[in-house]
């Protein structure tokens, strides 16, 4: 890396979790250029259109906020101020509301697109030294259902497989997935494999025909909500069929028996009936799985964001498991991460039921370690607010203060006109931002102006484990300060010892230590190391080692109890709100290729703008026709919460009675009627309490 020009740096996209690795150009004028990696593993080179416009939203400063506001009582405007009398004053309140109400009076509400040294520092803040365990993170709308699953299954938050191993595997199921738009570089390497081998074999489990489908040999276009069935009528078949790793399932796993009886509760024909999918397609997929020598599953919302999101997910883990399919070349779970360092985030215990390193809150020992390490306060018991629980508590007057930093809720929340209500509400709101876009702002009390992608450094870490390094290439416009930073100054603004980092590196080295001798163990690893080896898989114990992890559990030991992996007999009842004559549809929501999430940086690049300019509803022509809607004819979509207005595409791509609409749109002038989270449901999964994003009952009529 030395013989680099020192115009040109690596560093890693911000998007998704695929985290494709960048090298940027520095130009003289001060703006920057940048292309695909060659040399990086993930993607040699590739990037998709949101990658490759990237230096579009880095050189645009025009959104950008560029110094410290606040206003010193709801009816006074926001006017500048130091970034001293900002923290000064913030530091006060929060002290007021702690001492008069408690810790738990204040929360953090962060995100999957934070650094991993950001995360790590704010963590530290609230669970060690203001002894409340509310921070989460957006994540919580994302990956928490993946989470809960993986520990139920295999004892440990972890990916087990690596990307390499996609190009060694020969039957990929999909599901509750679009790839092809939403993780497009890894989908790039199945597409190139499956063109490479044409007897592989991709089955695609979607209500919708999306691009994803046009590669797969198998569609199985599912009822939405029916995901465990269909599983668990795989598996079935799989048993009858013969195709079980009975050695795996009898030396290495736990409740196959368990299993077995419970998927022949229901006949093929009542499953197949439950899910809108004929037996044969059923019995297809389970050749297909079962006749693979390398089998790897893939999955994203469509099973997370459910009320039965755990559950989902433990029955797509069970096809792994039954069929041995894990920790072995070209097998395994992969989980596509929908941000592209929310697994940096669970690495540092950022979220409301976490400690560091994975160690379990509700563990006294693990806390009394973490507390120990850090010297701070005694580390609450009780886990913290969710993502949405906050909202709820700053309804009802529990909480007083939030912080929110890198995400912008009132878009991307469920039911969130309650969300809206709540800031309303909250007694002091606090705006970690890099845009004056996001409607979170008009809620600020105090507006904190933070540095964006490529204006700072930190590491991340993307869907197979790979943490990378990015480089701060240009300084942050204005005031604006990186997130770490500005999560110290204000922790030492309160009086606490422990946030007198030099740098990033400082922080990831004091981080990294906290993992000793656990699961994720990445003791031996620095920033420097992450910079002289360009990337490391965790686990990583032994310092300068050049490779870190890239399969796990290749010894079929386990992290659970029994040390064999679980396979868990899960109940099919979906608990999604029902339809009934007066809200007949089912609303399911996702990504657009081009946009990412609420828009405050893709919505800034014209050609990105093009592929889609404005949020539709996708309707099936019979539907449409009974309901005379046309195509473009502007509908409104009602449910039990809120009501949104967007225009009518016809398409026989999605099933009758579902309708889809885009998540990214919010308020456009003071206007939220294309906000879609208007309709959608704020219903938890009881374990992950992540949200049924993904499927609510709606009417939907010509407006
Ligand atoms: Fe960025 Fe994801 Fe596209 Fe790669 S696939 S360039 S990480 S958005």
């Amino acid at each position: 890396s030395n013989k680099r020009p020192q115009n040109t740096f690596k560093s890693t996209c911000c998007y998704c979790g695929v985290g494709c690795g960048v090298v940027i150009n520095k130009e003289k004028n001060g703006s920057i250029t940048l292309e695909g990696d060659k040399d990086y593993p993930v993607n040699k080179g590739m990037l998709c259109s949101k990658g490759l416009n990237l230096h579009y939203t880095a050189n645009d400063k025009t959104d950008r906020l560029l110094y410290p506001q606040m206003r010193y009582n709801k009816s006074m405007p926001l006017q500048r101020v130091s970034w001293d009398d900002a923290l000064e004053r913030t530091a006060a309140i929060f002290k007021t509301f702690i001492n008069k109400y408690g810790p738990d009076s204040v929360a953090f509400y962060a995100s999957g697109q934070c650094l991993t040294e950001e995360y790590y520092v704010v963590n530290k803040l609230i669970k060690g030294f203001i002894g409340s365990n509310n921070i989460d993170t957006n994540s919580r709308l994302c990956m928490s259902s993946a989470v809960a699953a993986y520990k139920i299954a295999l004892g440990e938050d972890t990916v087990p497989v690596c990307y390499d191993d996609i190009e060694l595997a020969d039957c990929f199921y999909v599901t509750g997935a679009n790839p092809a738009w939403c993780h497009p570089i890894l989908w790039r390497r199945v597409e190139a494999h499956k063109v490479a081998n044409p007897d592989v074999k991709i089955i695609v489990v979607d209500p919708r025909v999306t691009d994803t489908c046009s590669t797969a040999d198998l569609h199985l276009q599912l009822n939405p909500g029916t995901d465990i069935t269909l599983n668990h009528a795989i598996g079935r078949v799989l048993i009858e069929n013969g195709d079980i790793d009975v050695d795996f399932v009898t030396k290495h796993a736990d409740g196959f028996e368990r299993y077995s009886k419970l998927v022949f509760e229901r006949t093929l024909a009542e499953s197949a009936a439950i899910c809108g999918v004929s037996e044969s397609d059923i019995r297809l997929a389970a050749t297909y799985i079962g006749e693979a020598k390398g089998f790897i599953s893939m999955w994203t919302m469509g099973l997370n964001q459910s009320s039965v999101g755990v559950n989902k997910n433990l029955s797509l883990l069970n096809l792994n498991l039954i069929t041995g399919h894990i920790g072995k070349p070209g097998s395994g779970p992969l989980s596509l991460t929908g941000q592209p360092n929310a697994m940096g985030g669970r690495e540092v215990g950022g979220l409301a039921n976490l400690l560091p390193a994975h160690r379990v809150l509700t563990n006294p020992a693990d806390r009394a370690e973490v507390q120990k390490f850090w010297g701070g306060t005694e580390i609450a018991a009780k886990p913290g607010l969710t993502a949405t629980e906050m909202f709820e508590a700053l309804n009802d007057g529990r909480l007083k203060a939030i912080w929110i930093m890198c995400t912008n809720p009132l878009t991307s929340l469920p039911n969130v006109r309650l969300a809206e209500e709540a800031l309303k509400k909250a007694k002091f709101v606090v705006v970690q931002e890099i845009s004056n876009k996001p409607e979170t702002l008009a809620y600020a009390d105090v507006i904190l102006p933070a540095a964006a992608w490529a204006e700072k450094e930190g590491t991340m870490t993307n869907s197979e484990r790979r943490i990378s390094y990015l480089s701060k290439v240009l300084d942050p416009p204005g005031e604006a300060m990186p997130d770490s930073e500005i999560i110290c100054r204000f922790a030492k603004k309160m009086g606490y010892k422990g946030f007198d980092f030099k740098n990033a590196a400082e922080i990831y080295a004091e981080h990294a230590k906290l993992t000793g001798k656990t699961n994720i163990d990445i003791s031996g690893l620095t920033h420097d190391t992450i910079i002289l080896q360009r990337s490391i898989q965790w686990p990583y114990k032994k310092r300068n080692a050049a490779v870190g992890t890239p399969r796990l559990f290749t010894d079929k030991q386990f992290y659970t109890t029994t040390g064999n992996a679980q396979i868990s007999a899960v109940p099919d009842a979906h608990t999604s709100e029902t339809t009934d004559s007066d809200y007949p549809f089912i609303l399911t929501t996702g990504r657009i290729r081009d946009q990412w999430h609420t828009m405050s940086k893709t919505g800034k690049v014209n050609k990105l703008n093009q592929h889609i300019k404005e949020s539709f509803v996708e309707i099936n022509p019979i539907d449409a026709a009974a309901l005379e809607i046309k195509e473009g004819d502007v509908t409104i979509i009602t449910s039990r919460r809120g009501e949104a207005r967007v225009k009518a595409r016809l398409t026989e791509q999605i099933k009758q009675g579902v309708i889809f609409v885009p998540m990214h749109w919010g308020k456009i002038l003071n206007n939220d009627l294309h906000r879609i989270n208007n309709v959608t449901n704020d219903a938890l999964d009881p374990i992950s309490k992540e949200p049924d994003f993904k499927y609510c009952a709606v009417k939907i009529e010509k407006y």
